[in-house]
C-alpha cells in the first residue's frame, strides 16, 4: 500500500473516543487481516458480548478514516472542473442540510467536503457519540447512523463512477474494492441503507458479495440478535426525505 504513504486524507484521522473502543477497532481490524476479505460474513458480526451502538459507533469511526483516504488519494482530479455536479452514474446528488433551505446542486468536490464535515460534526458531538465506552446512546442513533452511512455510500459510488480509471493507474483498485466490500457486508448486516440507494453500484455489489447479498438481506442481522429490533425501521428512515432532519435528493437524469 505504498501509495497511502503519502498520508493524503481529506479530513484528519480521528482516534476512537475510549481505550476499549480502540480495543475493539483493533479487533475489528485483526479479524479482518486473519480471516480475509473472503469471510467478511464473519467480520462484520458483533462481536459476542458486545454492544450493538458501541459496534457501529467503532465501525463508523473506522469507515469516516478509510473513506477519507481514499478520497484523499483521488482528490486531486476530482475538480470542479472535472466533476462540476456530485453524481454516480445516472444519478446526480444534491446537497442539504440545516443551512440550506432547499436541496442544492455542488460540484464532487464540494459535495464529498460538505458530507465529510457533516459526519465528522456527528462524530465530535457526545450527545450523538459518547466519549464514555458504555455510555447510553441516543434513540436516534440508529437512524443518525443511517443517514452517515448512506452518505458514505455516495462517496464510493461517486469514485468507482468517476474515478476508477485513477484508482488503477494509481494500483490502488484492489485496496478499494476490499474496503468497499467490507462497507457493504457492514451495511447489509446492520440494515443501515435502503436498497434503493445502492442502484449506481447495484452490479458492483452484486459480483462481489454473491449469495452472501441474499443471506444478508434475508437474516435479521446482528442488529435484530442483539436487540436492536431497529433494522427495519432504520432501514425506512434512510430512504425517508428527513432522515435525520436533513434532506438530499438523488435525481436521475431524464436521458
Ligand atoms: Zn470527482
Amino acid at each position: 500500500m505504498n501509495i497511502f504513504n503519502r498520508n493524503k486524507t481529506l479530513k484528519p484521522t480521528k482516534a476512537q473516543k475510549d481505550g476499549k473502543r480502540k480495543e475493539l477497532s483493533q479487533f475489528a481490524q485483526h479479524t479482518l487481516a486473519t480471516l480475509g476479505s473472503g469471510s467478511m460474513l464473519q467480520a462484520v458480526k458483533l462481536p459476542r458480548g458486545e454492544d450493538v451502538n458501541e459496534w457501529l459507533a467503532v465501525n463508523t469511526t473506522d469507515f469516516f478514516n478509510e473513506i477519507s483516504m481514499l478520497y484523499g488519494t483521488i482528490s486531486e482530479y476530482c475538480s470542479n472542473a472535472s466533476c462540476p455536479v456530485m453524481s454516480a452514474g445516472e444519478c446526480r446528488y444534491l446537497w442539504a442540510d440545516k443551512k440550506t433551505t432547499k436541496p442544492v446542486e455542488c460540484s464532487a468536490p464540494e459535495y464529498v467536503d460538505n458530507l465529510m464535515s457533516w459526519v465528522e460534526s456527528q462524530l465530535n458531538d457526545e450527545t450523538v457519540f459518547p466519549i464514555k465506552f458504555d455510555s447510553s446512546y441516543p434513540k436516534k442513533f440508529k437512524e443518525i447512523c443511517s443517514t452517515i452511512y448512506k452518505r458514505f455510500f455516495r462517496v464510493y459510488a461517486h469514485i468507482y463512477h468517476a474515478h476508477f480509471k485513477q484508482i488503477q493507474t494509481l494500483g490502488a483498485d484492489a485496496h478499494l474494492n476490499t474496503c468497499f466490500k467490507h462497507f457493504m457486508y457492514f451495511v447489509l448486516e446492520f440494515k443501515l441503507v435502503d436498497s434503493k440507494e445502492l442502484t449506481p453500484l447495484q452490479e458492483l455489489i452484486d459480483s462481489m458479495m454473491g449469495q452472501d447479498k441474499q443471506k444478508l438481506m434475508s437474516q435479521g442481522g446482528s442488529a435484530a440478535a442483539a436487540g436492536a429490533g431497529a433494522g427495519a425501521s432504520a432501514a425506512a428512515a434512510a430512504s425517508s426525505p428527513v432522515a435525520g432532519g436533513e434532506d438530499d435528493a438523488c435525481v436521475v437524469k431524464n436521458n
